[in-house]
């Protein structure tokens, strides 16, 4: 079968790793427990930064956010590793700048995720990545945003939401662990 994955905040934990540097480069020690709370996908407002000077932070520190030491979550290497074994296609469909996206592929790699280069995409708006989905007919996918998810809700595809803070409203089937996916496939 054909599994698509979006990479950050659905396989590795940016916006966390992100919050960390923030408090950093900010002198700041906002405590972990409001990321937790975040209702956004953005994680200036703690920082008392507006959309504006958040936006600008954000892209300032993308460079050292994206490629230092982000951790994959739990089980989820593991989790691809075991599917490429079984025979599945792999796809990533991450909507990073055009200008990271061979060194993203590179990064997974490294981290031990299985990347075969021509299932690899990235640079596409968030609203495009449906169009993407569909022409690669993938049976499953999986994905954090709620801009994206809202795309495919309607779609023949089977969408599972990657469970955070900012997502709590959709009502798609959830995957909180990695662990859960072959139970998951097990059910279906
Ligand atoms: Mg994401």
């Amino acid at each position: 079968m054909k599994f698509g994955f979006d990479i950050d905040d659905t396989l590795i934990n940016l916006r966390e790793h992100a919050f960390h540097i923030y408090n950093q480069k900010l002198n700041q020690n906002v405590p972990v427990e409001q990321f937790h709370e975040l209702k956004t996908v953005e994680i200036h407002e703690p920082f008392g930064l507006s959309s504006i000077e958040g936006k600008e932070m954000w892209n300032r520190t993308l460079e050292e956010i994206y490629f230092t030491t982000c951790p994959a979550y739990p089980d989820a290497i593991e989790t691809l590793q075991e599917l490429d074994k079984q025979g599945h296609e792999i796809f990533y469909i991450t909507a990073r700048p055009k200008e990271y996206g061979e060194r993203t592929r590179e990064w997974m790699k490294q981290q031990g995720f299985p990347v075969q280069a021509e299932r690899f995409f990235y640079g596409m708006k968030d609203t495009e990545k449906a169009g993407i989905i569909r022409e690669l007919k993938l049976d499953y996918y999986f994905d954090d945003k709620p801009d994206v998810l809202d795309t495919l809700a309607n779609d023949y595809l089977r969408v599972y939401v990657m469970n955070q803070s900012y997502n709590q409203h959709l009502t798609l089937p959830r995957i909180s662990r990695w662990s859960e996916l072959f139970d998951i496939l097990t059910k279906e």
